[in-house]
């Protein structure tokens, strides 16, 4: 598995921060922080963030995501946003299956499934989460909660379309808990998702498949995770809301 086929994606998660003025100034703080990065930079924003977000990154190397997706192409789902929404805007990313969705807003696997397939369907590029509860830890059912997140959620996804799937590992108990998971447990995981890409699909497909790791990582301990050989960057909630820590995260992806 050669970790240089693949470049490393940094991505924050804003989750429901930041309105829009917040968010310019935000972006701008930013911009001359990560313009020399040598990783794909994304920032996943509040849908009511998304327009100030493209036309404050327009022109950087900043990409742009939302933090979900409903399945359908449009209808009666009050409340809810859809792919082909997003694709008009310019919107390039979206955040699909976070623990908190699953936790709070009754996500499954089926529908995370069904929100990956509509939005590969509108030609985003999908941050799809999985990650095991400390329960699921402990009764050492990591590997297993993890296969078969990643499995139903890539069901009919075709080999070509899985360049346009990244996974991010994210166990559900280092999320916002200020808990790392080791340099070691977190690879351990990442390198069995490579693993499970290369059984559903092909080495080749394995060997570039981008697989981030998701939990409080932060400044002081994103280079350790990054440097594992199964982790290509990082999806980062609390951290991307400071420009300066986020863009040191940033830096140790370019490494
Ligand atoms: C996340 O929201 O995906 C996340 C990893 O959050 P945090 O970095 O705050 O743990």
């Amino acid at each position: 598995m050669n970790k240089a086929l693949r470049k490393a994606v940094i991505a924050g998660n804003w989750k429901m921060n930041k309105t829009p003025s917040e968010a310019k100034a935000l972006i701008t703080e930013l911009k001359p922080l990560v313009a020399n990065a040598d990783c794909d930079v994304v920032i996943c924003v509040p849908y009511v963030d998304l327009q100030v977000a493209l036309e404050e990154t327009a022109g950087s190397n900043i990409h742009v995501g939302a933090e979900n997706c409903h399945w359908a192409e449009s209808g009666a789902f009050t409340g809810e946003v859809a792919a082909p929404m997003l694709k008009e805007m310019g919107v390039e990313y979206v955040v699909i299956g976070h623990s908190e969705r699953r936790q709070y807003f009754g996500e499954t696997d089926d529908t995370v499934r069904d929100r990956t397939r509509a939005a590969l369907d509108n030609g985003l590029k999908v941050i799809l989460c999985v990650g095991e509860t400390l329960e699921q830890r402990e009764k050492n059912i990591t590997f297993e909660t993890i296969a078969i997140q990643t499995k139903i959620a890539l069901t009919g996804v075709s080999e070509a379309e899985l360049d346009n799937v990244i996974i991010a590992y994210e166990p559900v108990w280092a999320i916002g808990t200020g808990k790392t998971a080791t340099d070691e447990q977190a690879n351990e995981v990442n390198h069995f998702i490579r693993t499970l890409i290369a059984d559903l699909y092909s080495k080749e497909a394995a060997d570039k498949f981008v697989v981030q790791y998701g939990g409080s990582m932060n400044a002081g301990n994103a280079e350790g995770l990054v440097a594992q050989e199964d982790i290509d960057g990082g999806l980062i909630g609390g951290a991307s809301l400071k420009p300066a820590d986020f863009a040191k995260i940033v830096e140790a992806a370019s490494k």
